[in-house]
């Protein structure tokens, strides 16, 4: 099964790619999570992201598609993946289309997590990120057990960089001018699903389940 996540930062994307990925055994893969890791541990890719991710832009298409690619050839997506963030931009969808043609294949689902502006602020100030493993919480809406300590795995939990109102303005412009045309793009290829992604989490994922069955 090959999927994309579709919607505004902070529609619960990665939220629910991570409940994909548990129920039907494929890799959730995550661009931002891979940029992350790379400026968390000083690499020249994680340096040449980090300049534009501050400033709430998105990292060039060079760079994001050769990061991609390599991340396809990994072993653990021979049945499929859940793709979290990526394609963001024409260009990205056009060279995955490619990329899939050429090796016979192609992606069984877009799903776009429909979410308005002005729930996305509230959704981002109130995220908190796990240092160490990633994963992704919510001060009201998906708290953890135990206040600023991650369930999964006991890290400490931020808010990232990137996550600040201002930040996330420039973000959703971002998001408007380069990323929402994959709406019509995949509408066009006939994949298109759309979900409410103002329902709570396990309402939006049980959609999710009820168009991938
Ligand atoms: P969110 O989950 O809030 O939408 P992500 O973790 O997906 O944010 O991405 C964080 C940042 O990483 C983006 O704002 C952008 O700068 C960069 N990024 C992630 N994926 C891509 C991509 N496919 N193309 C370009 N930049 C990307
Ligand atoms: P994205 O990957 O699209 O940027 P996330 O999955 O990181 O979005 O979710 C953004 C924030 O909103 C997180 O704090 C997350 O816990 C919270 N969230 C996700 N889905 C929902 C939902 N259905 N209702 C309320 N809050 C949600
Ligand atoms: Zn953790």
């Amino acid at each position: 099964m090959k999927i994309v996540m579709l919607g505004a930062p902070g529609a619960g994307k990665g939220t629910q790619a991570k409940k994909i990925a548990e129920k039907y055994g494929v890799p959730h893969i995550s661009t931002g999570d891979i940029f992350r890791a790379n400026i968390k541990n000083n690499t020249e890719l994680g340096k040449k992201a980090k300049e534009f991710m501050d400033q709430g832009l998105l990292v060039p298409d060079e760079l994001t598609l050769d990061l991609i690619m390599d991340r396809f050839k990994q072993d653990d997506c021979k049945n499929g993946y859940v793709l979290d963030g990526f394609p963001r931009t024409i260009p990205q969808a056009e060279a995955l289309t490619k990329a899939l043609t050429e090796a016979g294949e192609k992606l069984d689902y877009a799903i776009n997590v429909e979410v308005p502006d002005e729930n996305i602020v509230t959704r981002m100030s109130g995220r908190r990120a796990c240092i160490a493993c990633g994963g992704t919480y919510h001060i009201v809406f998906n708290p953890t057990k135990q206040e600023g300590v991650c369930d999964a795995c006991g890290g400490g939990l931020v808010l990232r960089d990137d996550d600040k109102p201002e930040t996330v303005a420039k973000r959703l412009t971002v998001y408007h001018d380069q990323t929402s045309p994959l709406i019509a793009y995949y509408k066009g290829q006939g994949i298109l699903k759309d979900v409410d992604g103002t329902k709570d989490v396990a309402e939006v994922f049980n959609d999710i389940v009820g168009i991938l069955g």
